[in-house]
């Protein structure tokens, strides 16, 4: 075993603290002698009483001075050592939070990304099969949005997608996760919705993304989406669920898009 250098420092300490404690006891003894009278040293007596009274003054001056320049100066430097690690953990478990913040976030919209929808939406169908209800998937991908980004830019289509995520921001309740799960295509997923509230939900959606007008230069432009809906059915994976979803926005835009397919 290992001491540290305030740990040895501090057994030196006791150690001396110790012995001047049994010189006292020692001397004590002798003075009882000395003033019993019965002291067969006689005069000797009291010149090792001296000594004796010396030799401790000295031990616990040497204590003093070893607590004071050595003990103390060591547990400072410990303590300092320790909140600058202590602020160093901090720094590093905050931006531990911020990556993790980041790995979770859409840059561009600033919306739940991908990784954390997948998360999502496993883990509430965990839960509401534990509590027998309702869950809500809808798929929206913008129609035509090649055309947006040919005919006016790329950074206008990049407009757009900010201002189609503020309106699901909107809409959206604190439960519903609104993410963005890549290019122009976006998902909701709404806990304890049932087939009809979620259709007439994504119809609202629907409608303000189309009475959406974005500003580019003298032109204002709409947009319109497609939208996939299902309803969680008790029994298939999140990826059954996602993929189910997923058809029916397919069947969505084959019907000529700007529809909802449930
Ligand atoms: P559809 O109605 O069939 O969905 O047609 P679409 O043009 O919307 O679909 P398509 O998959 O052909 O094109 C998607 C476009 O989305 C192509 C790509 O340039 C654009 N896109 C993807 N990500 C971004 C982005 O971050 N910013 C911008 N401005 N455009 C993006
Ligand atoms: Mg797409
Ligand atoms: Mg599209």
């Amino acid at each position: 075993m290992r001491f540290h250098k305030a740990e040895s420092a501090f057994f030196v300490f006791i150690v001396v603290l110790l012995a001047a404690g049994v010189v006292t006891f020692y001397a004590y003894d002798v003075l009882q002698d000395v003033t019993a009278q019965s002291d067969p040293r006689g005069i000797d007596g009291i010149a090792d009483l001296k000594t004796l009274l010396y030799i401790t003054a000295v031990l616990q001056a040497t204590a003093l001075i070893f607590g004071i320049f050595l003990i103390y100066p060591l547990i400072r430097t410990q303590v300092k050592e320790e909140g600058k690690l202590r602020a160093m953990t901090m720094t590093l478990s905050r931006r531990s939070e911020t990556l993790e913040q980041a790995a979770l976030t859409d840059a561009l919209t600033g919306m739940h990304n991908r990784r954390y929808f997948d998360d999502a939406l496993r883990e509430y169908i965990e839960e509401f099969r534990r509590i027998n209800r309702p869950v809500g998937l809808m798929l929206l991908d913008l129609d035509h949005f090649k055309q947006v980004n040919d005919t006016y830019g790329h950074d206008v289509g990049d407009e757009v997608l900010r201002a189609v995520a503020t309106c699901l921001k909107g809409v959206t309740r604190y439960h519903d996760v609104a993410a963005r799960l890549g290019g122009e295509e976006f998902a909701v997923v709404t806990p304890n919705m049932d087939g009809e509230r979620l259709t007439k939900f994504a119809e609202r959606i629907r409608g303000a993304i189309a009475n959406m007008a974005i500003q580019s230069g003298n032109a204002r432009l709409n947009v319109t989406t497609s939208l996939g809906l299902a309803v969680w059915d008790g029994k298939e994976t999140a990826e059954e669920f996602y993929r189910r979803a997923d058809r029916l926005l397919y069947q969505a835009k084959s019907m000529g898009r700007n529809r909802i397919c449930a």
